[in-house]
């Protein structure tokens, strides 16, 4: 697989063009996605060839960028102008965006080719990308288990080779853990460092988009493209401070969290190897206790479900959107909201309602915001002494198509080692970290302090090696 430094090299000298790679991806899909069906749909000729134009333009100027000329795959929660996108929900079978994500507009002018609209758990819910409307996508590597979610898409259409690049949202692991399943690298920033604008809203003060990448330094040429200060996002973090480049090379590893009950035998195995390389590499390896760790399930699955159901509220089948009509508008909104969502997104509204309750608001949503501060001040402690914490991404390989589909709780608990990240804010990419038995894809988490992009980067690079 080339690296994006190496196409770019190629597309400079001439000995690739951007039409070729156009015609590459589109072939490779032609060939696989009937099979995979990572991907709802390619973006219109018209966005493909004038972004083509746009590229090819950039070479002649000598403005390319090291994206220039990529095809890229989007999670179809991320809008593009003139373009469907669905989040993979009935509700929004239809619906045609009538405007650029910030992330989308940054890619736009780096020259890349966005090329088409990826697979997904219905608003993101999920880790399986079985909760998609329109069918589940399968895992490259064993076309009988799946793709890990809720961007199982993305991450399959990078792993199957249609596309080097793919961009997914992650709430509580949603690009993590099917980077994971599919054997590929998948980036979680810094809450705040990439613009949300533009991103279908799950749970507002967890989402965050991130790509995926066949290598450290690809992710990081990505998410060097699409970071920054925002005004259209109120949370975008205004000015990113400067990293302190010199690592104490020092990991710390929760090992009583890791080493619980429900990891898969071959997962401790691979992660413990995992460690020894690290150490063999020249880094100091710690035990470190964050006793909040144990509590961030139940954190996220407070706080996700009530910021489901307020943001879930706007797909009322007025303004946008499937439209179902009734004897009255109340009616209407019922039936529309009853057929438009799925299962999985009803039960997250519901719940959320709930908690967000009068007489439950106390108990549950804001006892869930103490616990996540008293989480946050834990990871800033053990940040003083170490560079970053190490963990699994999942705590079991890619598992069979149906296997857990009907049991809402065992899915829940596999996003352990994913969910803690996203309630601290902080970022952690997962490495690919070797195979099990059945040569299924397994992988490495690594988290770094908020800004810490870099340190994730350089640990990243130096695991890669190993491998
Ligand atoms: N699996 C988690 C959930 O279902 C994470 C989803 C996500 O990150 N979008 O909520």
């Amino acid at each position: 697989m080339k690296t994006l430094i190496e196409l770019h090299g190629e597309l400079v000298s001439g000995a690739t063009t951007v039409e070729a790679l156009v015609s590459q991806a589109k072939k490779t899909i032609t060939e696989k996605d009937g099979e995979i069906h990572a991907l709802l749909g390619l973006y219109s000729d018209a966005l493909i060839n004038a972004q083509i134009a746009h590229a090819k333009d950039m070479f002649a100027r000598g403005t390319a960028t090291a994206l220039t000329g990529i095809p890229v795959v989007l999670k179809d929660n991320i809008v593009v102008r003139g373009e469907k996108a669905t989040a993979a929900s009935k509700i929004l079978e239809e619906y045609v965006a009538t405007y650029d994500a910030t992330v989308v507009k940054k890619l736009k002018d780096a020259g890349a080719i966005l090329l088409g609209r990826a697979n997904m758990d219905e608003f993101a819910m999920g880790g399986s990308t079985e909760n998609s409307a329109f069918g589940v996508t399968k895992n490259p590597h064993d076309a009988t288990r799946v793709a890990g979610g809720s961007s199982g898409g993305s991450a399959a259409s990078v792993a199957y080779g249609a596309v080097l690049i793919a961009l997914g949202s992650d709430t509580g692991g949603s690009i993590r853990q099917p980077a994971s399943f599919c054997g590929i690298v998948g980036l979680k920033p810094t809450y705040g460092t990439v613009s949300r604008y533009g991103l279908m809203a799950m749970g507002s003060s967890l989402d965050q988009i991130g790509p995926f990448a066949n290598s450290v330094e690809d992710a990081e040429i990505v998410f060097n493209a699409i970071k920054g200060a925002d005004d259209l996002d109120s949370t975008s973090v205004k000015n990113i401070p400067e990293q302190n480049h010199t690592l104490k090379k020092k990991i710390g590893v929760p090992w009583s969290f890791v080493r619980r009950e429900g990891v898969d035998a071959e997962v401790l195995k691979n992660f413990e190897a995992s460690i020894e390389k690290l150490k063999g590499a020249g880094y100091e390896i710690v035990d470190v206790s964050l006793e909040h760790l144990e509590k961030s399930l139940s954190v996220y699955y407070v706080v996700v479900f009530a910021e489901i159901s307020s943001n879930l509220a706007r797909y009322d089948g007025i303004r946008y959107g499937m439209s179902i009509k009734d004897e009255s508008m109340i009616k209407g909104y019922l039936k529309t909201r009853t057929e438009g969502f799925g299962p999985e997104v009803r039960r997250r509204i519901l719940l959320g309602t709930y908690v967000l309750s009068s007489g439950y608001y106390d108990a549950y949503y804001n006892k869930a915001n103490l616990v996540r501060e008293m989480l946050r001040q834990e990871f800033e402690k053990v940040f003083e002494e170490v560079d970053v914490v190490a963990m699994p991404t999942s705590p079991i390989p890619a598992f069979k198509i149906g296997e857990k589909a009907h049991d809402p709780l065992a899915m829940y608990l596999a996003d352990i080692f994913t969910v803690p990240v996203n309630i601290v804010g902080v970022p952690a990419i997962s490495i690919p970290s070797g195979k099990t038995a059945e040569n299924l894809p397994l992988s490495l988490q690594l988290i770094a302090p908020h800004f810490g992009e870099s340190t994730l980067f350089a640990i990243g690079k130096d695991f890669e090696k190993l491998y």
